[in-house]
């Protein structure tokens, strides 16, 4: 038996028609949502996040605008510009990629980003909101992964759920829409004992570690769901052989590119799994859809709309 893929191109273009067609509405009432995105210095990796983030609003309808100060930018001035956008009535989500340079101080920009506009749901407010499961901004990647549960008619409520990583930003906001969802939450981390013995429990098991195919066959229950949040570059032919050995697509991937994206799973896993997200196509395609809804959310939540109950999963 083989697990069933849970697409996440699929799910997310869904979600992304679904926000096309409110930011329609919004707009034609005047309300169209726009988000600023802030992408300090030149970094490689966060200026591929950025374009994707930019190409969707596009995509959905979204006004945006990015902001490209210089590497060298003080705390103040950056400073400067955040609560400028928190002043903007047009702008609903301001998002500052990560990461900053050292010389500035992230937590105090982070913490000046006005919660209503904090579309990545780091801000201290909105953690709590969530927490206490009232409406607010949940970050993208956990709620992408509430969505492709829910989308894909797999039970939360009720169910052993593990998460293994702890992150401010992946491992805790996940296990608490997991709690909030009413499974049975376990969080896992580099000091757990017996981590495939606790990882065996779960029916949904999330992994969001950052170490390539750490989670093999012995850490999974058969027919359990399994969440890959994991994205991790293969560049050492050994490694790649652990893990794509007698895989020719990945081996043409490997061959031309000079490495391969794989998760936190092993590939073996989706032999015993009930379901699980490939890697990439899962996860990652959630994060993005999830920034356009929360960018609508924030501008119904700051204009007065009523929305539903959001907090919970
Ligand atoms: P962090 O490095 O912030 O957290 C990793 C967590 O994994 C920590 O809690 C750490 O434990 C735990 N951990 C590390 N090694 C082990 C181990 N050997 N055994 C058990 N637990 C371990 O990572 P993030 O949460 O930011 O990201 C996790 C992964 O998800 C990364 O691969 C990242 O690239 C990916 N990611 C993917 C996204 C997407 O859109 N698909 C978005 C965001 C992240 P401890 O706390 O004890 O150190």
């Amino acid at each position: 038996m083989s697990a069933i893929i849970l697409d996440g191109n699929k799910i997310a273009s869904d979600i992304r028609g679904e926000v096309a067609a409110e930011v329609k509405t919004l707009t034609a009432a005047g309300m169209r949502p726009g988000l600023a995105v802030i992408l300090v210095g030149n970094n490689p990796a966060s200026e591929i996040y950025v374009r994707g983030k930019v190409k969707s609003c596009e995509e959905v309808g979204v006004y945006s605008e990015k902001h490209t100060p210089p590497d060298n930018i003080s705390t103040e001035a950056l400073l400067e510009l955040v609560l400028d956008l928190n002043r903007r009535d047009e702008i609903d989500g301001i998002l500052v990629q990560l990461p900053l340079p050292s010389q500035v101080d992230a937590k105090k920009i982070l913490m000046a980003v006005d919660p209503a506009k904090d579309v990545d749901g780091f801000h201290p407010v909105n953690v709590g909101f969530l927490s206490t499961q009232r409406p607010g901004l949940v970050p993208c990647t956990p709620e992408g992964i509430i969505e492709i549960l829910k989308r894909s008619n797999i039970p939360i409520a009720g169910q052993e759920a593990v998460v293994v990583g702890r992150s401010d930003i992946v491992g805790k906001p996940t296990a608490m829409l997991l709690i909030n969802g009413n499974a049975t939450v376990t969080v896992c981390h580099s000091k757990t004992r017996d981590l495939p013995g606790v990882c065996r429990r779960a029916d949904i098991l999330v992994a969001a570690i950052g170490r390539a195919g750490m989670v093999t066959r012995d850490f999974v229950r058969p027919g359990a769901t399994v969440i890959d949040v994991g994205m991790n570059k293969v560049t050492e032919r050994a490694e790649f052989d652990r893990l794509f050995a007698g895989n020719a697509k990945r081996e043409e991937t490997f061959r031309t590119k000079g490495s391969t994206l794989v998760g936190d799973v092993h590939p073996e896993v989706a032999e015993i799994a009930g379901a699980i997200t490939p890697v990439p196509g899962g996860v990652g395609p959630l994060t993005i859809a999830m920034l356009m809804v929360n960018t609508v959310r924030a501008a119904k939540l700051r204009r007065g709309k009523r929305v539903p109950e959001l907090a919970k999963a």
